[in-house]
């Protein structure tokens, strides 16, 4: 890695883990970070959650994980040209889904909506947990007992209320105030790439054209680009050229941007750049807009497509039955989620109860709830 600038994350200064450990040997700990995460259960689960296609629909499409590697991918990029370190930049943006429940908002929304009554769901506040308690792997601590500042970085937003139950990693919703400059790059990262490969997945679909697309100005200036160089270029080949364009032309502002903001506040160390009143990687105000015209496009276009619409509907009443199934029978789920029950009802009441069916229902893939549905309610599957 090149030097890092000094309002980088650096090892030597990390805040450190909740359980002390003795440091890695030959990696820093946020090598050591990424590397928990990569070995995670929830991490490989990601394969099998909905971006916004449902798992099954076809191989061709993007899962969280392939997101989450692209995201990765994108952030690193940016980490380097920026002198940030790359390590953490990597290890937030692949945990930044860990929480994200199956079938995509479907399933957070609904999830959201069973959880009212418990102090509700998030899959932001969820991907912490999955870090911070829910892995089992280790012998001295729950979770995967990352750095502050992986955990930092994941913890994109989050209620006053839930803040003023995480202790140090909430302070900044509470009191105002920036995470350290790799989150701020993950998590612009995030939506580049999903504004972007949404495009590349839903044209395959069938359910955007280019025709359509070729409203967005962001697209069309690429669409007429690449058009004028190769005229007969087919398709698949077309619509790469042109997402790729996408990704370099936000990529190149962001870069820019940032590194003039960055020039201009000189903020000496990642304290000051969390004290600092805004975040300092940001597009310029000319593709902030560009990029709000795309995600609203999306909106409207993709994610309320009447395919996506069914899926979704579909989607919803398998989360919402599985949840009542197993919150008022806890004796239907499987023996050591039954035992998670009981420990978290014995603390906290119903709301302990609610809480460990949400976390089994969060950690499904698409196809295990389908599955789970189906054994609970199919009358034709009574083995
Ligand atoms: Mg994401």
């Amino acid at each position: 890695m090149s030097a890092l600038a000094p309002f980088a994350a650096s090892p030597e200064r990390s805040r450190g883990r909740r359980y002390p450990e003795a440091p890695p040997q030959y990696r820093s700990p946020f090598q050591r970070d990424r590397d928990r995460i990569v070995h995670s259960a929830a991490f490989r689960r990601l394969e099998y959650k909905t971006q916004v296609f449902v798992n099954h629909e076809g191989d061709m499409f993007r899962t969280r994980l392939t997101h989450s590697i692209e995201v990765a991918q994108i952030a690193r990029a940016i980490a380097r040209a920026l002198g940030l370190n790359e390590d953490l930049t990597e290890a937030v943006s692949l945990a930044h889904d860990l929480g994200h429940t199956p079938f995509g908002h479907a399933g957070q929304d609904t999830l959201n909506d069973c959880m009212k009554p418990f102090g509700g769901f998030e899959h932001n506040l969820q991907s912490l947990r999955v870090v911070d308690e829910l892995e089992e792997r280790y012998a001295d601590f729950p979770g995967l007992n990352l750095t502050y500042e992986t955990r930092e970085g994941i913890l994109k937003h989050c209620s006053r209320a839930d803040a003023a139950t995480l202790g140090e990693v909430g302070r900044r919703f509470l009191e105002g105030g920036q995470p350290g400059l790799e989150a701020q790059v993950a998590n612009i990262a995030d939506a580049i790439a999903y504004n972007d490969h949404d495009v590349d997945d839903g044209i395959r679909a069938g359910l955007l054209s280019l025709q359509q697309l070729r409203e967005v100005t962001l697209f069309d200036e690429q669409y007429q680009l690449v058009v004028a160089t190769w005229p007969e270029l087919p398709e698949r080949r077309l619509v790469h050229e042109i997402v790729r364009r996408m990704i370099n032309r936000q990529v190149v502002d962001l870069l820019e941007t940032s590194l003039a903001s960055l020039a201009e506040v000189a903020p000496p160390d990642i304290d000051a750049v969390r004290a600092y009143a805004t975040p300092l990687i940001r597009f310029s105000p000319a593709m902030g807009a560009l990029h709000q015209q795309m995600k609203s496009f999306l909106m409207t276009h993709l994610y309320r497509h009447y395919r996506v619409l069914r899926m979704m509907g579909k989607s919803q009443r398998v989360v919402k039955e599985l949840f009542d199934a197993f919150f008022s029978e806890p004796r239907l789920l499987p023996p050591e989620h039954q035992r998670l029950v009981k420990v978290r009802e014995q603390a906290h009441g119903e709301t302990g109860r609610a809480r460990a069916v949400a976390d089994y229902i969060a950690g499904m893939t698409d196809r295990y709830a389908l599955l789970e549905h189906r054994k609970l309610f199919s009358p034709s599957d009574l083995t």
